[in-house]
């Protein structure tokens, strides 16, 4: 099972819930920070012993003494990463997606490839053995999604042999690398918080998830420091509300010191292992419902 823990907006405390379903998992997990731009699921969870992988994409290079501006290839590109100006190819490899068309399309030869640097994904272990991903984009790099690719085949790969389960911190927003961060998932997991910016956001996210049509439940954060709106609009879209994490000092104190919530007492222990079963049974129900469809 993939777990996509998202949020409307950042700073809900997804990243909270994300490293404290890991830790309670019963199962061995994979913790996937796909926050490629912002990833800080590490600082909770602390991975030692990290190997690095240089994430590339294939971009194409000119040969401007083959090339006879025929323009075939930057009809091709759907991102505007090859233009014809006149009677210059310009190519703009930081638009580029590297879908290889272009090189495909020149019957001269005059493309061939080269590599623009995306940025590392980065794998290592806790102190307990849970392993953890990380997608961390280059800086100056423009677009997250292409190396959230790279992320995604790698855990792949891992999960092909080693692991069932995944709890992949998605990153804040409904723009394409929140969208691309929860395709793979078999439940997303909503965080909140009681607020009218947490209620908008969270309409926000709802609404741009809904058409996967994968099933969704809502974690309210700071459960008291608001009103109940959130509650009320949970009810009335029929979103599982999983859990209600409360707003205390001791427990903002634990998280500036960068520690991992569910370890901070029973109380929270029980909370986070609880949120663990309902979502489990959230993927039971869904995949019962589509095997009676
Ligand atoms: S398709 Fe090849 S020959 Fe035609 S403009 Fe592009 S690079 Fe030049
Ligand atoms: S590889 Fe694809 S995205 Fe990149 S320039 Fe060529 S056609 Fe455009």
């Amino acid at each position: 099972m993939i777990i996509a823990v998202a949020s409307g907006k950042g700073g809900t405390g997804k990243t909270t819930v994300s490293a404290s379903l890991v830790s309670v998992w019963k199962r061995p997990v994979l913790a996937v920070d796909m926050d490629v731009e912002e990833p800080n699921l590490h600082l909770f969870l602390k991975p030692e012993s990290v190997s690095t992988e240089m994430a590339q994409l294939a971009v194409p290079l000119l040969d401007k003494e083959r090339c006879t501006l025929c323009g075939a290839c930057a009809e091709l590109c759907q991102f505007k990463a090859i233009s014809l100006l006149g009677k210059n190819l310009i190519l703009f490899p930081d638009m580029c997606h590297g879908c290889g068309g272009c090189l495909r399309v020149c019957s001269e030869g005059a493309l061939r490839k080269g590599q623009r640097e995306l940025g590392v994904v980065e794998t290592g272990i806790t102190a307990v053995g849970i392993p953890c991903m990380t997608g961390r984009l280059r800086i100056g790099e423009a677009m997250s999604p292409p190396l959230m690719g790279k992320v995604r085949q790698r855990m792949r790969a891992i999960m092909g042999k080693e692991f069932r389960d995944v709890i992949i911190d998605a990153p804040p927003g409904v723009s394409c690398p929140a969208m691309t961060s929860v395709q793979d998932a078999d439940v997303i997991l909503l965080v909140t918080e009681p607020t009218p910016f947490g209620l908008h956001d969270l309409r926000l996210a709802w609404q741009a998830f809904r058409p996967f049509g994968k099933p969704m439940g809502v974690v309210i954060n700071r459960a008291g420091l608001g009103d109940e709106k959130i509650q009320a609009f949970c009810s009335e879209k029929e979103l599982p509300l999983l859990a209600e994490i409360p707003f205390r000092r001791d427990i903002a104190e634990h998280y500036a010191h960068g520690g991992v919530l569910a370890c901070l007492d029973a109380g929270m222990r029980t909370l986070f292992e609880n949120l663990a079963e309902r979502v489990e049974r959230l993927e039971r129900m869904a995949l019962m419902e589509v095997s009676h469809a």
